[in-house]
């Protein structure tokens, strides 16, 4: 860490600094410095609407997906306006990450929050004052320091960008209240900045609030869609959840992911359980002492441990770019929360994985998290028990992304209200044929017989009784005696079982109690009568998923330039994915450049970059080239 600051408020000094500022002059627009210090010759969805709009002093309100380029709006007219832009973030390990990249993209910048040292802040308010730094990340705490306020009314800000703005909302995940100081700090300014902020969460009332509360002034507000064509998004059922995460892991050794599971509790069996079946992890959560979640966080992003288990504790601001796969271990309680842990896959825009381990018990233990929520004292009464009713809606719509038979990113993104008309072809639903079994006579069978029960018994009581299984509890003989006995006999128990869970799913019946026992709901009165029949869809066959295009470049090459990175990486102090993503290294496959100009034409290839590594990789790839 110290290394890292020291390397940075040390050597970028001057030097480097004046190379930036000749390669941005008056000359440069933003396309220009796109390709010399970030390596790209495009922009994305959305990027160039609002970098325009901040070069014209217009406020901006950014919502975007993870991974699709945040960063670069604020990042590209930074290097564009005169003074400086003051970026503020929520979390430490997101700034330093950020900053080491800028700097390997030659650009000066710095971070200033609570893991300085005191010389060390002293510093770096030093050299912002002489201005050395064109980018400074700021932690929200502390804008409102006397020095750092002194130092701001000396200098010229002309930009403050709000990365992860939902922060500032007491209906998002994150409420951080240090996010409230943003206004303050402005106000303090002896000229206002333009202001951005930019978020991934698209929730309406999140929405409102950043803007009201930012006073954002007629911002341009921009939703980019919230399709990640390269997550495969996919839903397992299992009977055994550890032995299925057992085999997936296994499928993706060498690779990188993230397992979220519910609990701090689940959290350290999953790690311990992994690491005794000889997988690597790591293990985060808001138990572990500050300390040890720093260094197993830097295992992670450093990729020393290649998986991590964690609870949503983990992962704002994770910029990690080679994360492989993301499985749930439990269903989180609402899509917001999946949607954003499960984007953390794929970030370099390879192909990735999103898994979610659902299980029955997942749903109980979402509602007890709700019912458990201490009521926000911000928050009135009313409001209290209007939230608590926006959650448990928003659970149901995860429980039914859960068990739906239709195509996965449909749901997901007509809920965020995204136009989504077709079947992706890149979900587990939709490579499954499934289908359609009328089961109305079951049904009538099943509701009955829990009918019969008098509505006092769990699920495998009931199956138990459907099957004809005696009951050895002398107090229990009346079961025997129902006309629902055994009516299922010639069903195999794990059958019948599934067919409870799914009338559940629809509505039919519903758990109840501390020990939970079965009743019906009003749905299920016109099926007992026979006036509406019961149809599901069963998983009749699953197609195989089209080929990797990450095995389309040779493996062998692909090995070597990734050592070289690694090694240039532990030298440096810096996470792999600073030096180049995997996306890029993937692209020197395929270009297999021999001349600079070659080599600059590979996506993620900046001029500062060429400059430091160009040599190095092309040495390989020449060498590799050169082999019979
Ligand atoms: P976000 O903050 O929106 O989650 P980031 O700003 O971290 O996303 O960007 C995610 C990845 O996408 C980074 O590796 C970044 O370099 C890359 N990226 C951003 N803009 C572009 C672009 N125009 N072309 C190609 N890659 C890009
Ligand atoms: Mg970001």
């Amino acid at each position: 860490m110290t290394k890292i600051c020291g390397n940075l408020i040390d050597t970028i000094g001057t030097n480097v600094y004046n190379q930036a500022i000749k390669g941005c002059g008056i000359m440069d627009g933003k396309y220009e410095i796109l390709k010399k210090h970030f390596g790209y010759s495009s922009f994305r969805d959305g990027q160039e609407e609002l970098i325009d709009a901040l070069l014209k002093k217009r406020d901006v309100l950014g919502i975007m997906p993870t991974g699709a380029g945040k960063s670069l709006c604020y990042q590209v007219p930074a290097m564009m306006l005169d003074g400086i832009t003051v970026v503020v973030s929520p979390l430490i390990s997101l700034m330093k990450d950020q900053v080491s990249a800028l700097v390997q993209q030659g650009i000066s910048a710095a971070f200033i929050n609570s893991s300085l040292s005191s010389a060390q802040y002293g510093k770096a308010l030093q050299n912002l004052r002489l201005g050395v730094y064109k980018i400074v990340y700021v932690a929200p705490e502390r804008l409102l320091t006397e020095s750092f306020l002194a130092l701001c009314s000396d200098i010229d800000i002309d930009l403050v960008a709000i990365d992860e703005a939902h922060c500032v909302s007491q209906w998002g995940q994150d409420f951080r209240p240090s996010y409230l100081d943003i206004n303050k700090f402005i106000d303090a300014l002896p000229r206002r900045p333009v202001i951005g902020a930019f978020t991934a969460t698209a929730t309406e009332v999140v929405r409102d609030d950043i803007v009201k509360i930012l006073r954002l002034q007629d911002p341009l507000a921009i939703t980019t869609g919230f399709d990640r064509p390269n997550l495969f998004f996919s839903v397992m059922k299992p009977s055994d959840k550890r032995k299925k995460l057992l085999s997936l892991l296994n499928e993706r050794r060498g690779k990188s992911g993230i397992i979220y599971c519910s609990t701090r509790k689940k959290v350290e069996e999953i790690c311990e359980f992994l690491n005794k079946n000889k997988i690597t992890a790591t293990r985060y959560h808001a138990g572990l002492t500050a300390e040890e979640r720093r260094k197993n966080q830097d295992d992670f992003v450093y990729d020393r441990a290649p998986v991590i288990a964690a609870t949503n504790a983990f992962g704002m601001g994770i910029d990690k770019s080679n994360v492989n796969f993301v499985i749930h271990f439990n269903m989180p309680k609402n899509l917001e929360s999946y949607y954003q842990e499960a984007g953390r896959a794929g970030r370099d825009g390879t192909q990735a994985d999103c898994i979610l381990l659902y299980g029955k018990g997942d749903v109980r233990t979402a509602q007890f998290f709700i019912d458990n929520t201490e009521p926000n004292p911000n928050l009135s009464d009313e409001e209290n028990r209007l939230f608590k009713e926006r959650e448990e809606e928003r659970l149901k719509h995860m429980t039914f992304y859960s068990t739906t038979t239709d195509c996965l990113r449909k749901y997901m993104l007509r809920y965020f209200g995204d136009k989504y008309k077709e079947r992706c072809e890149n979900c587990s639903n939709c490579l499954t044929n499934f289908e359609v079994a009328d089961i109305t006579v079951e049904a009538q069978k099943i509701l009955s017989c829990i009918i019969r029960m008098q509505q006092r018994f769990g699920k495998s009581m009931v199956a138990d009784v459907l099957r004809g299984k005696e009951s050895d509890k002398p107090y229990n003989a009346w079961l025997s005696d129902l006309s629902t006995f055994g009516i299922m006999k010639d069903y195999p128990l794990r059958e019948i079982r599934v067919l409870i869970d799914r009338l559940e799913e629809l509505g039919y019946i519903k758990q109840d109690g501390e020990y939970p026992t079965l009743r019906i709901t009003q749905k299920a009165r016109p099926v007992l009568r026979g006036e509406e029949t019961v149809i599901i869809k069963k998983t009749k066959a699953i197609k195989q998923r089209e080929d990797d295009k990450r095995y389309a470049v040779d493996s062998a090459l692909l090995a070597e330039l990734k050592e070289l990175r690694l090694k240039l990486a532990r030298t440096r102090h810096v996470p792999a994915y600073v030096i180049f993503t995997d996306k890029t290294l993937i692209n020197l496959c395929e270009v297999m450049p021999e001349t600079e100009r070659e080599f600059l034409s590979v996506s993620g290839v900046g001029e500062q970059k060429l400059k430091t590594y160009g040599k190095e990789f092309m040495e390989i790839i020449a060498r590799y080239k050169a082999e019979p």
